[in-house]
């Protein structure tokens, strides 16, 4: 990019999914396979577990982790956990 401003700290609109907020691609790239999941809600967004874990953005259910790409999947989580969780 060579758009001079800071505005794009704003970009949150981002069309596509739910909310905009996936991991960077660098991050991913960097991320050990293991801390890659998807977010069950969303499906097919990447999800970085040790950052949804500081953002508080997991939930256990039966004994199962799962991680969430985005506050907005919590409470639909919550809704419906049965639907999302795959044993
Ligand atoms: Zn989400």
């Amino acid at each position: 990019m060579t758009t001079p401003g800071n505005r794009d700290q704003d970009s949150t609109a981002k069309a596509g999914d739910c909310c905009g907020h996936t991991p960077a691609k660098e991050d991913l790239a960097s991320a050990p396979d293991q801390d890659v999941a998807e977010c069950p809600v969303m499906v097919g967004t990447p999800v970085l577990k040790s950052q949804a874990e500081e953002l508080g953005l997991y939930r256990d259910h039966d004994g199962q982790r799962y991680w969430l790409c985005c506050d907005s999947c919590g409470p639909l989580f919550d809704a419906d956990p049965e639907r999302y969780a795959t044993a």
